[in-house]
């Protein structure tokens, strides 16, 4: 897919760099991200990958904005204030940038209407706010082949994990199991520093343009852990695990049809 002047200067300062030039810029043009969760990390990863010239981002949520989400989700701003958070992220996101295409999804995403959200996608950047998504993305991008982002954040922490389906660790091979309801605290209840929300999910945007242009991530395989109180970042490599249920040597689950822990309305 080739630029046009106005896009050639648009998109200088990434043309500019080493290893990206004219070619990775068409990359990205022609390439289809889905951003799952529109909240503290799905802001800044939207409005990044949005201004570098992703050619279609799916953007996913079925919230509503409310007051409390003002403090980090710079994506809307108080007029926002009840409307929806999909609607609100395209208006923004296409006065930044005319020469994409924002497709809004303003729906909850659930197992049966997964495939019709996602498929397509070269990747998918999930940022919600509930292990429930987090668990059916995961599913879903590691039976169909699609990368992925995951990441998280809770007080002044955040986590992002990398996973190439089939060939490194997925988030089920990590976590396992479904955490009980209410076993971990979420930011409505511990809170969030707004600027961590920013740092993490730019982390995931950054991560995202680099596995475009370059086809690898340096998180792939591996858990990226940030602590913004001691300013500590490590990366933890993780292993498949073998008896993982999606993606081990014997898969429980080929299919999400046949998923059945997965029979579940998920909140985003
Ligand atoms: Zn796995």
């Amino acid at each position: 897919m080739s630029l046009s002047s106005e896009e050639i200067t648009r998109y200088s300062r990434n043309i500019l760099l080493n290893g990206v030039g004219k070619k990775g810029q068409e990359k990205l043009k022609s390439s289809v991200v889905s951003i799952v969760g529109l909240g503290g990390l799905g802001s800044p990863s939207a409005l990044y990958l949005s201004a570098a010239g992703v050619g279609e981002i799916r953007i996913i949520d079925s919230d509503v904005v409310d007051l409390t989400n003002l403090q980090r989700q710079i994506l809307y701003s108080t007029n926002s204030q009840n409307s929806s958070k999909a609607r609100s992220a395209k208006l923004k996101l296409s006065e930044l940038n005319d020469k994409i295409k924002i497709t809004e999804v303003n729906t909850r995403i659930t197992k049966s209407n997964i495939h019709e959200v996602l498929q397509g996608s070269h990747l998918v950047l999930e940022g919600s706010d509930n292990f429930e998504t987090k668990f059916l993305v995961n599913d879903y991008c590691v039976l169909n082949s699609i990368p992925l982002l995951i990441a998280g954040i809770l007080r002044f922490e955040g986590q992002v994990m990398g996973i190439l389906p089939k060939r490194t660790a997925c988030y089920r091979c990590t976590f396992l199991e479904m955490p009980e309801a209410d076993s971990i605290p979420n930011c409505a209840e511990a809170g969030v520093l707004g600027s961590v929300a920013g740092i993490v999910g730019s982390i995931q945007a950054t991560e995202a343009l680099k596995y475009i242009i370059f086809g690898e991530s340096e998180l792939f395989g591996k858990i990226l852990n940030c602590d913004f109180l001691s300013m500590e970042l490590r990366k933890i490599e993780r292993k498949r695990n073998k008896k993982c249920t999606v993606c081990g040597d014997t898969p429980k689950y080929i299919d999400l049809e046949h998923h059945e822990e997965l029979d579940f309305n998920c909140k985003i």
